[in-house]
């Protein structure tokens, strides 16, 4: 019952840690109160875990502090993450924009974490509840619903508030907060964005719609696919700008960034004056779109139907759709939980505590959002190389 190292949370920050730690010769043991320990990971990526992203930088992560990734991004990479996973013969390969997906099922991931973990004489235990932790003269006391452990070090590797059905809770903000430490609002991000139902009436119709466009949100862009649900916005566009949509907020829509609507718009004018506005628009948008935009602008004629008004009208709302979601899904569909353990409470270096020695903070439960593409992976790969190093 006694160790050097507990880790609460047998997730990707948190296997990572103790396999380091392990092979450094700590006795560790992590628990879970999870039946199955690597269901994030195993469903992650559509079932082939978006593992890490080539192009990692600090600026791809949101934080009060976005200088504090650095240091433990800069001392484990991607090609060192590359490196592991080759060394296990899982074979991978690169999506788009950097973002490296294994070949075969994330359960490949889960597998090689616990293989290191076995290599460093790892204890595991799953379904554990966590009751209390208490401060020792030389540690942590930790007690579960399967006894007390206690421990020089303790992890902190609980992930945050999103998807709770398999797993997720506040225990790690409450666990920095019982010791004093400052915890960044919480929120969820990387989540589809919903409509009122007034919205939605009008928008129904679209669902299942996909377009490539440009969404804009406090100055922030995304060039991603945006797709029409029944319950609102998703697809990789709205994901990513949701966190940084805040409630209130207008999101900005290009529906074609590449083009100058204005120009295309008075060029089609010229050349097909006698073609109805819709069947013109639906050159360059999805058909429904297309259909929808004409009777929202209450535009049913033909091109040369469109006096200036009119065209600067329609090419404004082209450029600049301004559409205002009512809410997110929130916990229960979002890929991660914005806000957290606020850096200016930890090392950068190490993950420890600065007011409590011995308590370490790794992956989401920290204030490090990743937008999507593989970098909320990659920060839980780093942070938890990190800590197991000096943990
Ligand atoms: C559907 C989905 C797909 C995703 N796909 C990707 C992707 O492809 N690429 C990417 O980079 N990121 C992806 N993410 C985000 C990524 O999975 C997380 O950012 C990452 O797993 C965080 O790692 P973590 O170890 O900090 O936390 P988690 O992986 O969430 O692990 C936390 C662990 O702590 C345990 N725990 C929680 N509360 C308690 C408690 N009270 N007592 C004991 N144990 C507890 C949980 O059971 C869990 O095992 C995805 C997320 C989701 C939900």
């Amino acid at each position: 019952m006694k160790f050097d190292v507990i880790i609460i949370g047998s997730g990707a920050a948190g296997m990572m840690c103790a396999a380091v730690a392990g092979q450094l010769g700590q006795r560790v043991l992590v628990l879970d109160h999870a039946k199955k320990i690597g269901e994030k990971i195993r469903i992650s990526g559509g079932g082939r875990c978006n593992f890490t992203n080539l192009g990692t930088q600090s600026e791809n992560f949101i934080s009060q502090n976005r200088h504090f990734s650095k240091s433990a991004l800069g001392r484990y990479s991607p090609h060192d993450f590359i490196e592991l996973i080759e060394r296990y013969g899982i074979a991978w390969h690169e999506k788009s924009k950097g973002q490296l997906f294994c070949d075969g099922p994330a359960q490949q991931i889960v597998d090689m974490l616990f293989a290191e973990m076995a290599l460093g004489g790892v204890e595991v235990r799953a379904n554990i509840a966590v009751s209390e932790i208490q401060k020792t003269p030389d540690g942590f006391r930790v007690v579960t619903t399967d006894g007390q452990y206690t421990c020089t070090s303790l992890v902190v590797a609980c992930g945050g508030k999103s998807i709770p059905k398999i797993g997720a809770s506040g225990l790690g903000f409450d666990i920095a907060r019982q010791f004093g430490l400052k915890v960044i609002e919480t929120a969820p991000a990387l989540v589809p964005l919903t409509f009122s139902s007034a919205d939605l009436e009008h928008f129904k119709a679209l669902a299942g719609v996909a377009v490539p466009l440009r969404v804009s949100c406090h100055g922030i862009n995304f060039d991603e696919d945006m797709l029409f649900t029944h319950r609102g916005l998703s697809g990789p566009a709205i994901l990513q700008i949701s966190s940084f949509w805040r409630l209130g907020d207008y999101l900005s829509l290009n529906l074609h960034p590449e083009l100058d609507f204005g120009a295309v718009l008075r060029r089609e004018k010229q050349q097909s004056g006698r073609r109805a506005i819709q069947t013109v628009l639906a050159n360059y948008l999805p058909k429904r779109l297309a259909q929808m935009i004409a009777q929202k602008l209450d535009f049913d004629g033909n091109m040369a139907d469109l006096d200036g008004a009119k065209m600067a009208e329609l090419t404004g709302f082209l450029e600049s759709w301004q559409v205002k979601p009512s809410g997110s899904e929130g916990y229960r569909t979002a890929e991660v939980t914005r806000g957290g353990v606020d850096t200016a409470e930890i090392n950068a270096k190490t993950m420890e505590s600065k007011s409590v020695p011995g308590l370490f903070f790794i992956g989401e439960v920290v204030d490090v959002t990743g937008w999507l593409g593989g970098y909320n992976f990659q920060w839980a790969w780093a942070s938890g190389q990190a800590a197991g190093q000096v943990a």
